[in-house]
């Protein structure tokens, strides 16, 4: 199943058209993405078993395009984010690769949909395509084992990141240069974990007006998404609708010979296979 925002409105996505998730259901469930997210198993048994009547005759690629295409959730009361954690960005950082997952914090406020415009705040504005997980149960000391039983679904994310504010500071704190308005797009929508078998098997791709910058697989993890989890859990409760953002692989500006900003024009194109793909265009900060 797939679970778009669409003006504020919890709309299920197939290939006929969208089904409005409150209207639809007659009011079994809430048209608010954020409360939805901790009963979506019982929404994903309704429409197993009720297939209900498409409300908007709206192809998924049309979506896409509209503006009222909202993050997918707006309010997590967490986002974790994972730096370093993919080999092959690791040496194109000059980094040792951590022991232990190395985790910072997207600020909420940093949230977005999928085709929002990005206000460039500097000239050392990075991109990073990243794997978005979406927690759908609260718990602490979650085991590995049990980890992929705990994620509601996943998204495609743009990590994006200045630079010059995530490295100032002896020592470092990425927190806040990770956090401009619009630096946490989110979507195009949650496709729910029945559908990933494995989310360690997932091409990930960012183009910049094009020109293919990032092209791996999740499978280069240094963590995988249930150690993570797993990791998380052992320090933060974690709660429905909390974002993980799991890591960059190789291929970001600044691993460029010379490095590359983004600027205002510059069309971003981020994509996952089975999840979608987002796009967002830089503007004038
Ligand atoms: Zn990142």
């Amino acid at each position: 199943m797939r679970v778009a925002n669409l003006n504020g409105r919890a709309t299920i996505v197939t290939d006929g058209g969208l089904v409005d998730v409150e209207r639809a259901s007659h009011g079994q469930f809430t048209h608010e993405v954020d409360s939805l997210i901790s009963r979506i198993d019982d929404l994903a048994a309704w429409l197993a078993t009720t297939s209900p009547r498409v409300t908007e005759e709206v192809s998924p690629e049309e979506l896409l395009r509209s503006p009222g295409l909202g993050p997918v959730l707006t309010a997590p009361s967490q986002i974790f984010a994972i730096g370093v954690n993919y080999r092959a960005h690791a040496v194109e950082m000059g980094l040792t690769p951590p022991a232990s997952p190395m985790v910072f914090t997207k600020f909420p406020s940093s949230i977005a949909g999928a085709n929002a415009h990005i206000p460039i705040p500097s000239s050392s504005t990075d991109w990073e395509a990243e794997l978005v997980v979406v927690v759908g149960k609260r718990g602490r000391d979650i085991a590995a084992d049990d980890a992929l039983s705990s994620i509601a679904g996943y998204c495609v994310g743009q990590d994006f990141s200045d630079r010059e504010l995530q490295l100032r500071g002896t020592p470092a704190q990425f927190s806040l240069g990770k956090s401009h308005k619009n630096f946490a797009p989110v979507g195009p929508w949650i496709t729910t974990r029945d559908e990933i078998d494995d989310p360690n098997d997932l091409q990930i791709t960012c183009d910049i007006n094009g020109h293919r910058y990032q092209d791996s697989t999740t499978g280069d993890m240094l963590f995988s998404v249930a150690e993570l989890v797993s990791y998380l859990s052992t320090i933060c409760e974690l709660r429905p609708g909390d974002l993980i953002f799991t890591g960059s692989p190789h291929g970001v500006g600044q691993g460029q010979h010379p490095p590359v900003f983004l600027n205002a024009g510059d069309v971003i194109e981020t994509s996952i296979a089975k999840l979608g793909s987002i796009r967002n265009v830089a503007d004038q900060g």
